[in-house]
């Protein structure tokens, strides 16, 4: 029977297959998040479709094209979140963190969704990982918090991405800037797309993130924005480049990013990889001084980024970065007969309270196809225990690469064994100087 019901266009199952890249990459952003000071929050999948729309933007493609809006029950308007800014700025403010120990420093692993065209690198539900500094104007909180993905990234063995900075400026010098690009535009409102049109009056600034090619190439010569940064908004934006020199990150400044999303002022980045094609862009982020205000809360100002966890595990694909894979079932125990069964059971349950990895059969099969399962999943120990067994209260296990015996006492301190094993692998590795996935696997564990 064909399967009538299939998954949303846009979306993806994760399969155990890859899962634990998906839990090594989350892991050690939150663990290297931690020893920056940011801790995690968690906040709900959809809010108030209007704080998407006053935070993120009403002349912005994510609000204009690629929300996912619905009327629940009540009559309420919700929206899928399309990013987690909004929703922890309102976070912050609602529970009154914002006005307790600053800055506040928090990171997030969410889903996100957008209805996008999709296409490689493009879902409709994708995943963030993210950070959020609130509370600093000083440029140290933007060299900070760009600091994190530079290290994340390093310590991931990414080679190939580039970071790419600008400053979009704050609402003062932005008036200067709007009206020169507002008169360029102008110029070539014919040429213009119809959402483009509609944005010169309200945010010229937004054309210039119009995905449109026509749209793309007038674009190309529109004004800079770094050349009407008022004195502050330069001095900041020299802090942010002194930092990031002394800190030894490399960088461009790129006075073609703007951003998609409304919030931003001063400082706008992008870290872009060179390996995965069209959708390059693995992490985004900038400051966003007056929206946390504009929600109803202090007058605090925030920075933060988010990086899609596809596209970071496109670019680890792309650069054949291994991922350490999980640890298999230390030992597979067979057994033949009920009371066989329930001594396995009883086996593997003591086993696993010591730690390790342990399985016994739980579909009644028989000894061979137990054991082919054993070697399916890649069982690094297997043993049978049947009558004979039982009774001698001793059994064999089996080294499944080597195929190599030890007599085990059944009633004696099994998990002794699979410490000592484990420790022999982990000098070996030690010794040459070289951890295999298996080794750091286990120390992580
Ligand atoms: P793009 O230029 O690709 O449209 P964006 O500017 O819309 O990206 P942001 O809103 O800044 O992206 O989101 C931050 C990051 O989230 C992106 O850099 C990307 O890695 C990821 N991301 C955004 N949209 C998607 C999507 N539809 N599918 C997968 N990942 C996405
Ligand atoms: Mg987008």
């Amino acid at each position: 029977m064909a399967l009538e019901i299939r998954s949303i266009k846009g979306t993806q199952d994760v399969l155990p297959s890859d899962t634990y890249k998906w839990q090594f990459v989350e892991r050690l952003f939150l663990d290297t998040a931690k020893l920056y000071g940011f801790n995690e929050i968690r906040i709900p999948t959809f809010e108030d479709k209007s704080l998407f729309i006053r935070s993120v933007g009403d002349t912005t493609d994510v609000v204009q094209k690629e929300m996912y809006t619905f009327t629940d029950l009540g009559g309420r308007e919700l929206a899928l979140r399309p990013e987690g800014t909004a929703g922890i700025n309102r976070a912050v403010i609602e529970s009154g963190l914002i006005n307790e120990a600053l800055p506040v420093k928090l990171c997030y692993d969410i889903s996100c969704f957008r209805a996008e065209k999709p296409q490689a690198g493009r879902f409709r539900e994708f995943h963030q990982l993210g950070m959020e500094l609130f509370g600093s104007h000083s440029p140290a909180a933007d060299a900070e918090v760009i600091a994190f993905v530079s290290d994340f990234f390093n310590t991931l063995g990414l080679t190939n991405i580039s970071l790419e900075i600008n400053s979009i400026g704050c609402p003062n010098c932005r008036k200067n800037y709007h009206a020169a690009l507002k008169e360029y535009f102008e110029a070539r409102k014919a040429d213009l797309c119809d959402t483009c049109l509609t944005r010169l009056d309200k945010n010229p600034l937004r054309i210039l993130d119009c995905k449109s090619p026509v749209c793309k190439e007038i674009a190309k010569d529109a004004p800079i924005g770094l050349d009407y940064l008022c004195d502050e908004c330069r001095e900041h934006f020299e802090g942010l480049k002194k930092r990031l020199d002394a800190l030894g990150i490399a960088y461009t400044v790129n006075p073609r990013i703007v951003r998609g999303l409304d919030y931003y002022t001063k400082t706008v980045f992008e870290f872009v990889s060179g390996d995965i094609g069209a959708q390059s862009t693995v992490c985004g982020g900038g400051r966003y001084d007056g929206l946390i205000k504009s929600l109803g809360g202090a007058d605090q100002p925030g920075i933060g980024y988010a990086m899609g966890i596809e596209r970071l595990l496109m670019v680890l694909e792309a650069q054949g970065i291994q991922i350490p894979k999980p640890s298999p079932c230390d030992l597979y125990i067979a057994s033949m007969g009920e009371n066989a069964s329930v001594f396995a059971m009883k086996l593997a349950s003591d086993l696993r309270n010591e730690g390790f990895a342990a399985e016994s059969d739980l579909i009644g099969r028989s000894l061979k196809a137990q054991m082919k399962y054993a070697d399916k999943i890649d069982a690094k120990y297997s043993m049978v225990i049947g009558d004979d067994e039982l009774a001698a209260g001793k059994a064999k296990v089996k080294n499944m690469a080597t195929g190599e015996t030890h007599e085990l006492d059944l009633n004696g301190d099994l998990s002794k064994f699979f410490y000592d094993q484990e420790l022999a692998e982990l000098s070996d590795s030690f010794g040459t100087g070289n951890i295999s996935p298996e080794a750091l696997n286990d120390l992580l564990r």
